[in-house]
């Protein structure tokens, strides 16, 4: 245990959160956790016009989504203005900065303050993530902290916040590099120790550049809508810019908590692959309890119709257990099942055109309604049986597409034979005397 160490997220938030924001949380998170430190959560609210509370109750619910708890009360950049001017004056007195009048675009003059930058010398740090940084002092200007209506600057309210925070390490995203710079100038000048740094590279679409809300979803919310489960979303993120040295990649929270360290952090920028996810996600939809995924179909077949099928628990867990393994979101759940809820589903329209309008295919259809008609032990072998038996060895496809077709609507889904012994022996052999009266070619 190191309770000395103390990280923060410390968002601006907006009422989005974008994944590359989120994965800093995670990394902060996982450090703290790893460690024994703490890990604070600092809002950046001093924009009064995106932090709404809206804005801010929609961040707590993304990190409480996805398991980020944190320790400590929640700190509000906007209730430390006091302390914030408080260090401003003292750089004024020290002589680290001064006022100066200046005009803005549009037109008005006013008083701001700015932070003096040492004129010679090199500052330098060693960052966890990327090694040994360094500019020199005379490539900074001068810059502002205090605007013309007394507002503290971003950098100036960063910084003492976290000093009072007493923050050890400070894990954020590597556009903030420049900052730094600055920061530790300050830090420096209000004589306060200079935390230690992990700059983490960027998250960057197919083409290397910045992961932006044109590449596909960007935030948090969106994955959630689309169906992820938050742990597929966490593990995923995780590994963009990590991984345990060995080749596993679905962990447990207790594992990664063990194996995360900051200094195996990538220092080269991490490309989103959104298939990568996808099969993340469906890694963890596998992992769901038996009983609770029957409950997900079931929340889901109330969305479709307002009488939930009656079958019994068996029914239910069979179905359930053929629907998880090939299931990649929850979303896609609806469309999965609703050949089970009702006779009344869609066909999709490509599918009847290959498998249930060529020559031949009603014929087959006719037949095989004769032999299902005298299966007796209605189960997925014995049919299976009955059409091995009818392709002799030549492969089963003439036979199980069109079938599959005509009792799902679908071209794809659960195995063929399980569907039907889902469906039972009379809705089976009625869709195929439907199909074969009303679709066939
Ligand atoms: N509010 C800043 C951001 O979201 C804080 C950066 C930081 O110091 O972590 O970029």
């Amino acid at each position: 245990m190191n309770n000395d160490i103390r990280v923060r997220f410390a968002p601006s938030p907006t009422g989005k959160v974008h994944i590359g924001n989120i994965r800093a949380a995670i990394y902060n998170w996982l450090f703290a956790r790893h460690t024994g430190g703490r890990f604070l959560l600092r809002i950046e609210d001093t924009d009064l016009e995106r932090s709404t509370p809206e804005a801010i109750a929609v961040l707590f619910d993304c990190m409480k989504w996805l398991g980020l708890d944190w320790d400590e009360e929640v700190f509000y950049q906007t209730k430390n203005v006091k302390r914030h001017l408080e260090a401003v004056d003292r750089l004024l007195a020290s002589g680290h900065a001064y006022k100066v009048e200046k005009t803005s675009r549009d037109g008005k003059t006013g008083v701001v303050t700015m932070f003096r930058m040492p004129k010679e010398g090199v500052i330098e740090f060693d960052d966890i993530v990327k090694g040994h940084m360094a500019k020199k002092a005379e490539d900074i200007p001068d810059f502002a902290i205090v605007r013309s209506d007394g507002s503290p600057i971003f950098h100036i309210a960063n910084v003492v916040d976290d000093i009072d925070q007493r923050v050890t390490h400070i894990i954020r995203g590597d556009d903030h590099v420049e900052n730094t710079f600055k920061h530790i100038c300050i830090f420096k000048a209000l004589g306060a120790p200079v935390p230690k740094y992990g700059h983490l590279s960027m998250i960057v679409n197919q083409q290397g550049k910045p992961y932006s809300k044109r590449d596909g979803a960007a935030f948090v919310g969106e994955y959630r809508e689309q169906g992820y489960l938050p742990e597929a979303l966490f593990n995923y993120l995780l590994l963009l810019g990590w991984n345990p040295g060995d080749d596993r990649e679905v962990l447990t929270r207790e594992e990664m908590i063990e194996l995360f360290e900051l200094e195996k952090v990538h220092v080269t920028a991490a490309m989103f692959d959104p298939k990568k996810l996808a099969w993340m996600n469906g890694e963890y939809i596998k992992k769901i309890p038996l009983a609770q995924f029957v409950e997900e179909i079931k929340n889901r077949v109330s969305t479709l119709t307002s009488r939930v099928p009656e079958h019994d628990a068996a029914w239910w867990n069979y179905l359930a257990e053929q629907l998880q393994v090939r299931t990649k979101f929850l979303n896609d759940i609806p469309a999965a099942i609703r050949c089970f809820v009702s006779d009344d589903f869609p066909f999709d329209e490509k599918a009847v055109e290959k498998r249930l309008k060529k020559p031949g295919v009603k014929d087959i259809l006719l037949d095989l309604i004769q032999r299902f008609g005298a299966v007796a032990d209605w189960t997925a072998p014995a049919l299976e049986a009955v059409v091995k038996g009818l392709s002799q060895g030549n492969g089963m496809g003439p036979w199980v597409h069109p079938i599959r077709v005509a009792v799902s609507g679908r071209g794809e889904g659960i195995g063929l034979f399980e569907m039907l012994q889902l469906l039972g022996k009379d809705k089976t052999l009625a869709r195929l005397q439907r199909a074969a009266d009303t679709l066939c070619g």
